[in-house]
């Protein structure tokens, strides 16, 4: 994100609001994959860290492995942000669930898109009326202008559309290159990458495929151990995996599908 797109729309703030909504977007991005530090108890294998002692031909095994399985057990994930097949509503979605669930996020969008449905009416919206919508999802300050700038770029730059590379879609205010990775994948079924978010780098970390300390060095370690034909349902199904089963404090490792291969098995 510029300077120059946080100021354009807060130029009724005092500087020390402005100097709140930069500290602000810093941590939002924190949520974007590739700026997340390892929190300590999230991400960290609980054992040893296996990927150093795996060879790549195991590592690719227990990736090819793993997939089948995650298509047998989740044939129908799908992702959780309701964005009625609009790649604009799934890029807005996305910006607004950093720091927040999507169930939360899936709340406020109804009365968002019935009052500005396209990037051109969202370009042009009240601001504060928008921070009012969103409000319950916390950082309504900053997601508000982030929503809003965003919309005016996609709209003037990119004639309304959700721009469908990763550079030109890393140019948006708030989007980093896991948020790029859902929108490509989910919005236009390009799979260019793996969109390693909290629970990823985790479930990676315990199946010994990465030992990457941040989130793009993983993406780039599973990248290469994962076939490509799975690239775009790692992430959705992962994250329901990592949700229900491979849990970050207490993972459910006696009901696991993958108990019986995994490396950090308790
Ligand atoms: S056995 Fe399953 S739940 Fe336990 S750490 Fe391994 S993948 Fe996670």
């Amino acid at each position: 994100m510029t300077g120059g797109y946080v100021y354009s729309v807060c130029e009724h703030y005092t500087i020390y609001d402005v100097a709140e909504l930069i500290k602000n977007a810093a941590k939002l991005r924190l949520n974007d994959g590739y700026n997340f530090k390892r929190n300590k108890n999230e991400g960290k294998p609980e054992r040893k860290p296996m990927a150093k002692r795996l060879s790549k031909a195991k590592q690719k095994e227990l990736a090819h492995e793993f997939a089948i399985r995650l298509n047998k057990y989740f044939p129908q994930a799908r992702c959780a942000l309701d964005y009625d097949g609009d790649p604009f509503k799934l890029a807005i979605a996305v910006l607004l669930s950093a720091q927040t669930t999507d169930k939360g996020v899936n709340k406020v969008t109804p009365l968002l898109w019935e009052r500005y449905p396209d990037a051109h009416a969202l370009a042009n919206a009240d601001f504060a009326e928008v921070e009012q919508i969103i409000k319950p999802i916390g950082f309504y300050h900053v997601k508000a202008l982030n929503i809003i700038n965003c919309a005016r770029l996609i709209d003037e730059k990119f004639g309304g559309k959700v721009p469908q590379t990763h550079e030109e879609l890393q140019s948006l205010p708030g989007i980093g290159r896991k948020s790029a990775n859902v929108i490509l994948n989910e919005a236009f079924g390009i799979s260019e990458g793996i969109a390693v978010d909290t629970h990823i780098f985790r479930i990676a970390h315990r199946l010994g495929l990465s030992d990457a300390n941040d989130a793009l060095a993983t993406e780039k370690d599973l990248l290469k151990v994962f076939e490509k034909e799975y690239w775009g349902n790692i992430n959705r199904q992962g994250v329901l995996f990592g949700r229900e089963t491979c849990i970050a404090r207490s993972p459910k490792c006696g009901t696991c599908f993958f108990a019986d291969l995994c490396p950090s098995k308790r």
